[in-house]
């Protein structure tokens, strides 16, 4: 730890707040951290825990995911310009025009969308729950929007039993895999598992041998005997791999994926957000009313 990590860990500990990370954060913002985890993790741990204040490491959906389930506590989101680019490729006026489109079909929204587009939504879900989600929804035809790639996936794998009308979103950080890397990776490792993110696109995906989040990766790391896996998906899952199973080897492509917006948050900044409480994340009482509901019912899907 350096002395800035000690000194944002005893301010916290001051203030009573508590700092949570999203895997893809950087390693020096993951150690101070007291949650490190998914979105799905993140929150539920922002609506039940028992922290009041909340310096949240990551990207603006997820402070304003955790605003909605708890707004009787304070969320900080240290540097205000760590936005998804995948979350602004959607707005509520697209999300009608797009349900007109497909009348009667629910709407499923991931996580990854601004509020007011979870509050035009059925139900929301993270890539953990996703699949699970759409299972559950009681309609043949779903709309699913904003990434068309882990739509795909779903779709790929409930088959007849749905129909999904893809909203035409994607992450650009997931997709600047290159179909020869992967296929290097693997004849360099041909005993490696190849784990890949839904959000990656099915020409990259088909080369998966299976497809998860980061926390069912970290999950199945763990719970699996291989000791060789290769990794798709942003460069942050690195350090919780490698420092929770020491003795297991992890492959990323040379030229690292990284997220630019995950990595806007700054040790510095976290101080800042605690020192001056800022920048407080708030959702206009109307929509977060509506947005709760299609997040509280995600979070019933494990
Ligand atoms: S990795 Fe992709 S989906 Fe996640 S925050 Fe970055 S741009 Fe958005």
């Amino acid at each position: 730890m350096t002395s800035l990590q000690d000194k944002i860990i005893a301010t916290a500990r001051e203030k009573n707040a508590a700092i949570y990370a999203h895997t893809y954060q950087p390693q020096e913002i993951q150690e101070i951290s007291s949650v490190v985890a998914d979105s799905l993790e993140l929150a539920r741990r922002s609506k039940d825990g028992p922290e009041t204040t909340i310096i949240l490491c990551g990207v603006h959906f997820m402070a304003e995911s955790a605003f909605i389930l708890a707004p009787h506590k304070t969320i900080l989101l240290p540097n205000p310009d760590a936005g998804c680019p995948m979350a602004n490729m959607i707005n509520e006026q697209e999300l009608l025009t797009f349900k007109a489109q497909h009348p009667g079909a629910p709407v499923v929204t991931y996580v990854n969308s601004t509020a007011a587009v979870k509050a035009l939504s059925d139900v929301c879900c993270t890539s953990a729950n996703a699949l699970a989600v759409v299972k559950g929804v009681p309609s043949k035809e779903v709309i699913f929007t904003p990434d068309k790639y882990l739509g795909s996936w779903i779709q790929e794998k409930l088959g007849s039993e749905k129909i999904i009308h893809l909203y035409p979103g994607f992450c650009p950080t997931h997709q600047r895999f290159k179909e020869k890397d992967v296929l290097a990776m693997k004849a360099a490792h041909p005993s490696a598992v190849t784990l890949c993110h839904p959000e990656v696109n099915p020409g990259i995906r088909r080369h998966a041998d299976a497809v998860m989040s980061t926390s069912q990766m970290i999950r199945y790391a763990g719970e699996h005997d291989e000791n060789e896996f290769i990794i798709l998906t942003e460069i942050g899952i690195k350090y919780p791999l490698e420092k929770k199973y020491p003795d297991k080897k992890f492959y990323f492509p040379d030229m690292k994926v990284s997220c630019p917006n995950m990595k806007k948050i700054a040790l510095e900044d976290v101080l800042n957000s605690l020192t001056y409480g800022e920048h407080r994340i708030t959702v206009p009482e109307e929509i977060r009313e509506k947005a709760f509901i299609a997040l509280d019912k995600m979070l019933a899907y494990k």
